[in-house]
């Protein structure tokens, strides 16, 4: 599987695409019996249907693709109800001991600097990357004895679907998600946009490479549009 590595051990791994710039214009040229006419033609009215909003050739296309990130990656991620989901199960596995570890970047970073969203800043207090470097101490040793208490709860013979309780969101699942292109796209305006947490921003720049890789035609329609707002 194509995967692209995100964050310290999760990825976007690229399972399958169906459909394809083509087909969307073969679907939209149902109304009038005709079908693909080379992209010399249809370049023109790919863009019509992309920028009139005609949302449904689009969604005769589409890609599914597996995701590794931290649980609360995915709360943000599932919160799109027009993707199909599955996701590996605490309650009949455990889960590998992999959690997500912010980088000192990532934490001087603060949180959504390019928008005012005061909402997600600290208190106000300046950060400094040995106040970060303390704080990652203490989150690492949290996941210890969370893990430890997780572990022994298994050992003991409590369900694994209560022995997770400890678990952090910073824990990585796995899922696999699959979307057709209208609503792949209608994700990446929301999770590609700095208003986004910058964790599930690096997953949606991810899905975005994958979706310019497998529908270059549209791919460039969505990215003038981001561009000009
Ligand atoms: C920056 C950011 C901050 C956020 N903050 C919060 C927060 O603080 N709290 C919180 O709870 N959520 C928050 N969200 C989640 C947000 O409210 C949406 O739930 C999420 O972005 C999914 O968007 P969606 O409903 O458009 O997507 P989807 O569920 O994929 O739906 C796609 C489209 O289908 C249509 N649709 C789907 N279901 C329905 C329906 N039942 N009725 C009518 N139309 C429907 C709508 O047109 C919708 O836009 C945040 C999202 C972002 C991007």
């Amino acid at each position: 599987m194509q995967k692209i590595d995100l964050l310290n051990g999760g990825y976007v791994g690229f399972v399958e695409a169906w459909g394809s710039d083509e087909r969307i214009i073969e679907a939209a040229r149902m109304s009038t019996g005709k079908g693909f006419e080379g992209w010399e033609k249809d370049e023109k009215l790919l863009a019509y249907l992309y920028n009139n909003k005609h949302s449904t050739p689009f969604e005769m296309a589409g890609m599914v693709i597996e995701v590794k990130a931290p649980i609360f990656v995915f709360r943000e991620w599932h919160r799109h109800r027009t993707q199909s989901y599955n996701e590996m199960s605490a309650r009949y596995i455990p889960l590998p001991d992999e959690n997500y570890i912010p980088s000192i970047e990532r934490l001087m970073l603060g949180a959504n600097t390019a928008t005012s969203n005061k909402q997600a800043q600290g208190n106000g207090q300046v950060l400094t990357p040995e106040d970060a470097q303390v704080w990652l101490d203490c989150i690492i040793e949290s996941y210890q004895t969370a893990q430890s208490v997780y572990e022994t709860g298994i050992a003991l013979g409590i369900p694994k679907e209560l022995a997770r309780l400890p678990v952090p969101v910073a824990r990585y699942s796995r899922m696999r998600a699959s979307a057709n292109l209208r609503n792949w796209l209608a994700f990446l305006t929301l999770r590609t946009a700095t208003a986004a947490q910058w964790e599930i921003r690096q997953y949606a720049d991810a899905v975005g490479q994958l979706i310019a890789e497998n529908f270059p035609h549209t791919w460039a329609l969505f990215e003038k549009e981001q561009a000009h707002g």
